[in-house]
């Protein structure tokens, strides 16, 4: 039997990409999810394939950068299936540009999305989960959360304060029952780079792309992640196409 079964798990940002690809897995394993993100249709049509499958899926309309909605998000999960076992903090945006752009909006937007976005999913459910005992955050960073490439500057920012929120995270939990995963994915298959609305960033990304990881590379770090016993805790895993 799959050591997901009957876990219930939070993933934000899962209306694409790795976020809908690490939904269809996990349901696959018999996890029970609540998937959240803005685009509801596609949640629903990914809700109903994974029913369809015979999963347990419940959807819900979600911007991360708005704590109530993350709190009302964390409280249906808790609702609805009595526990939260993981919070999948993967909701990002990476519209990128040399800083000599001045597209402050965007910059802004990654903010809002990647950081606080984490922060407020961390925050809506860590009184849950210290509560309850037991949790496990696995939040998606990057490799920008280990070095900088140019047009990179503010993503990477983002993702290395990804990073140290985590790791700051689990030091403050230590003995709590709290496991934190830091994932880092290298270039995936996605959407992710269709919010690019600088041509210099927008053709370096072309060809970044022609390496990419299939996003089921990312999706199966997530599982190991989860499918540990309790007294595991995957700290870090970095996942980059082979070059
Ligand atoms: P996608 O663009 O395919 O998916 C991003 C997801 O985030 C979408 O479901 C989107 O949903 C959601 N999202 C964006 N803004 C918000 C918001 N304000 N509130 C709620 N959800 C939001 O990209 P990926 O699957 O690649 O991205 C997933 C994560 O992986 C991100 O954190 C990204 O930084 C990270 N990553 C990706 C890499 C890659 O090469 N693809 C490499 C390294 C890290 P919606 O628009 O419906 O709200």
């Amino acid at each position: 039997m799959s050591l997901l079964r009957g876990k219930v798990v939070v993933i934000t940002g899962a209306s694409s990409g790795i976020g809908e690809t690490a939904a269809r897995l996990l349901a696959s394993q018999g996890a029970h999810l609540i998937i959240g993100a803005r685009r509801v249709e596609r949640l629903e049509a990914l809700a109903s394939d994974i029913r369809a499958e015979g999963g347990t899926v419940a959807v819900q309309q979600l911007d991360v950068t708005d704590l109530e909605q993350m709190q009302e998000f964390l409280k249906a999960a808790q609702s609805r299936f009595g526990r939260v076992d993981a919070v999948i903090n993967n909701a990002g945006v990476m519209p990128l540009s040399p800083l000599e752009a001045l597209k402050i909006e965007e910059w802004n937007r990654m903010i809002d999305v990647n950081i606080r976005g984490v922060l407020h999913g961390i925050a809506a459910g860590l009184p849950i989960m210290k509560e309850q005992g037991f949790g496990h955050f696995i939040n998606i960073a990057s490799i920008g959360a280990y070095e900088v490439s140019p047009t990179a500057a503010v993503y990477c920012a983002t993702k290395y304060a990804v990073r140290a929120i985590s790791e700051g995270l689990r030091l403050e939990t230590a003995g709590q029952g709290i496991r934190v995963t830091l994932v880092s994915p290298g270039v995936t298959e996605s959407e992710l780079a269709e919010s690019i609305t600088d041509n210099e960033a927008r053709e370096v990304m072309k060809e970044y792309r022609r390496i990419a990881l299939p996003a089921t590379a990312i999706a199966r770090a997530i599982m190991y992640a989860l499918e540990q016993p309790d007294n595991v805790d995957v700290s870090e895993m970095v996942i980059k196409p082979v070059i």
